[in-house]
Parts: C-alpha cells; sequence; structure tokens
C-alpha cells in the first residue's frame, strides 16, 4: 500500500530491534554449543527468507488477491513508497518466531526467526535502494537494479527473485537481455 517515506523504511528500524530482541531471548545463558547451534539456524533463517521471498513474490504476490492488486500499484509506480507496512510484516515475523519456538530448542528458534528477519531486511533495503538509490555502473546494486528492472517491464514473468537470482535460475524464471537488446525468458 502507498506509504509516506517514513512508513515504508520503518522496517529498517523495527527489524534490527526485532532482531536484538530475537538473540538477546535465545542466547541468554546459552552455552557455546548453543551459540553455535544459534548461528547454524540463523544462516539457515537468511537462506529460508531467500525460497520465502521467491515464493511469496511469484505466487502470492502476483496471483492472489488483494496482494496482487497492491503489487500491481507497485509495479505500475515503482517509484512510489508502495509496500508492505512494519505494522504488518514485524507481527507476522514474530508469529512465526513463536511458531518456531513450539517446535525448536530455544537457540534454534530464535537463531531462525533473526535469520529470517535479517532475510527480510536485506530485501527490504535492497528493494528499497533497486528503486530509489543512484548505482555506480557495473557494481552489484547495479547489477540488481537491472535485473529487477527486466522483472517491472510491462507483461514479464521471470526475475523474481529481488536479493538474489539463485531460485530464479533454479526454476527457469530468470531472464537475460541478449547483445541484440531483444529479450529471452529463462526456460
Ligand atoms: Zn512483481
Ligand atoms: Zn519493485
Amino acid at each position: 500500500m502507498a506509504m509516506s517515506r517514513w512508513s515504508y523504511r520503518a522496517d529498517q528500524a523495527v527489524f534490527p530491534l526485532l532482531m536484538a530482541a530475537a538473540g538477546a531471548a535465545s542466547l541468554r545463558h546459552a552455552s557455546i554449543r548453543q551459540t553455535e547451534e544459534w548461528l547454524g539456524c540463523l544462516l539457515s533463517g537468511v537462506g529460508a527468507w531467500t525460497f520465502l521471498e521467491y515464493v511469496l513474490h511469484r505466487w502470492v504476490l502476483h496471483h492472489v488477491p488483494p496482494f496482487k492488486r497492491l503489487h500491481e500499484a507497485h509495479h505500475a509506480h515503482p517509484g512510489e513508497f508502495i509496500g508492505t507496512p512494519a505494522w504488518l510484516s514485524a507481527p507476522l515475523f514474530v508469529l512465526a518466531w513463536l511458531t518456531l519456538a513450539r517446535e525448536l530448542s530455544r537457540p534454534a528458534a530464535g537463531g531462525a526467526a533473526a535469520g529470517l528477519m535479517a532475510g527480510y531486511l536485506a530485501y527490504s533495503l535492497l528493494h528499497d535502494a533497486v528503486h530509489h538509490r543512484r548505482a555506480t555502473p557495473g557494481g552489484w546494486l547495479a547489477r540488481a537494479k537491472q535485473r529487477h528492472a527486466r522483472h517491472h517491464r510491462p507483461g514479464a514473468r521471470g526475475d523474481f527473485g529481488v536479493s538474489t537470482a539463485f531460485w530464479d535460475r533454479l526454476f527457469g524464471t530468470a531472464t537475460t537481455i541478449r547483445c541484440n537488446g531483444s529479450r529471452r525468458r529463462g526456460r
């Protein structure tokens, strides 16, 4: 939904606080082995987020009402501050943390939740930068901007990953621009 610049970027303040809370709550009195378990789950959570990002973008944001309509507004006006507000996203991640805590140990649940949040925060920062920041030509941000610009082309059905192109490559939805400028859809 359309937001002010500050609401749009509230994620960038809220999620570091949530991650700190997940870290503090799950690492209090933790042993070395539990800390290692926490770190392993943190990395797994980041990886899991990249897959979730792909799934949510490809199938939910592009097909499921009312998310589809809201996401179409973002596609139509990519420079505007249209996205998921922190008051909606943050409780969902807390719910994920509580759900994980029912199944896993305290360090594992806290680490996985912090990893999911770190992945979401990275996605949020990158998607903001892709649409609102200048990039050094040839740099990683320029490449991310180019990949996401391909996704924003009218009628495009690929390049759903913002944080990474890995899942697009795996599922055959990565697109490329040929040397002659024509566009090819990946498989
Ligand atoms: Zn999209
Ligand atoms: Zn976008």
